[in-house]
């Protein structure tokens, strides 16, 4: 039985859950702390510093109980809240959709560098993101290119009403349309930029995946079949038909895959124009290839 947070000051809460965290082995305890009391609270960071002497009522002592539970058993901040961000822009997840990566800004990265390298097109820039979960790399393009339209697709129903729903919260929705199908199977028309972050753990590996991961993110996002390359054998080909002339591929890949999936792209004819672009970590995250005109 742990000691109500009713009574306390908030900076007693804060103390006495930062505690609690690093006993239960979180590396990120004082942080995790303040941003569950300011969720609580309704402050920010430095609202929480602030708000240091006022007291914690019944109602948000049991709200930061449930939390601390719920952290204390391996739930992601980003689960706990509901939201999280991706390239600056704020970002409603439900159990259908994975918590976006900062290793996947890299894609949105070295989409619009592919994009800069070659003049413009003579129409309304079109966009694809096939397997958008959130709908995470989608809306931070549009967020980038305001004269874009973009088409998102995923196989889950529900991830795509939060992708829709993000749409719609960042004033992007009329730029933007949601498709149900596998992988790019229900496109039509030529895209200048196609963009995926598909599943990609092999099979095997699911289970050594940290609990965080495991756990929350959903199956079906992170199963990439028996050697972690079965989603890009399909949406490799089926991009490659789907880019006009000049039009980009550009997916995200897992730990030593650039090279594999850099193959399954010159395969299908398109060009490598540049390396793989690595993450924050060094990691060739990022394969981008082009189409070239006939
Ligand atoms: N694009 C998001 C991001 O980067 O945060 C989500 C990426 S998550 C790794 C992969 C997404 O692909 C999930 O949303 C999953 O539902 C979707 N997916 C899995 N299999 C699919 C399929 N056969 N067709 C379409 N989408 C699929
Ligand atoms: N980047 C995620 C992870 O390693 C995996 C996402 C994916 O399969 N595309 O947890």
């Amino acid at each position: 039985m742990t000691e109500s947070l009713a009574g306390q000051t908030v900076e007693g809460a804060r103390r006495s859950l930062t505690a609690r965290f690093k006993s239960g082995q979180i590396d990120s305890a004082e942080l995790d702390a303040r941003i569950l009391i300011g969720a609580v609270l309704g402050l920010d960071l430095t609202g929480v510093i602030a708000a240091a002497n006022r007291l914690i009522t019944p109602g948000e002592s049991e709200r930061l109980e449930d939390f601390a539970h719920r952290r204390l058993k391996g739930e992601p901040i980003a689960r706990l809240l509901g939201h999280k961000e991706f390239w600056g822009l704020p970002l409603l997840l439900s159990p259908a959709t994975l918590v976006p990566r900062p290793d996947t800004e890299t894609v949105v990265e070295l989409a619009l560098e592919m994009l800069r390298a070659v003049p413009p097109p003579d129409h309304r820039l079109r966009i694809a993101d096939i397997g958008t979960g959130s709908g995470a790399i989608l809306l931070a393009l549009l967020s980038e290119l305001p004269d874009a339209f973009g088409i998102a697709t995923d196989v889950s129903v529900a991830a795509l009403r939060t992708a829709s729903a993000n749409a719609v919260n960042l004033g992007l929705a009329r730029r933007a349309a949601f498709v149900a199908c596998d992988y790019a199977a229900a496109l039509s028309n030529p895209f200048d930029l196609i963009v995926s972050n598909p599943p990609y753990i092999r099979s095997t590996e699911i289970a050594e995946l940290a609990s965080e991961v495991r756990d929350y993110d959903p199956h079906r996002a992170l199963d990439g079949g028996t050697d972690g390359l079965d989603a890009y054998r399909v949406l490799v080909p089926q991009a490659a038909r789907l880019l006009a002339h000049r039009g980009v591929l550009v997916v995200e890949v897992g730990q030593r895959q650039s090279g594999d999936i850099e193959e399954l792209m010159t395969a299908t004819g398109l060009m490598l124009e540049r390396p793989a672009k690595t993450d924050l970590a060094g990691i060739r995250r990022a394969v981008a290839g082009r189409r070239l005109p006939p």
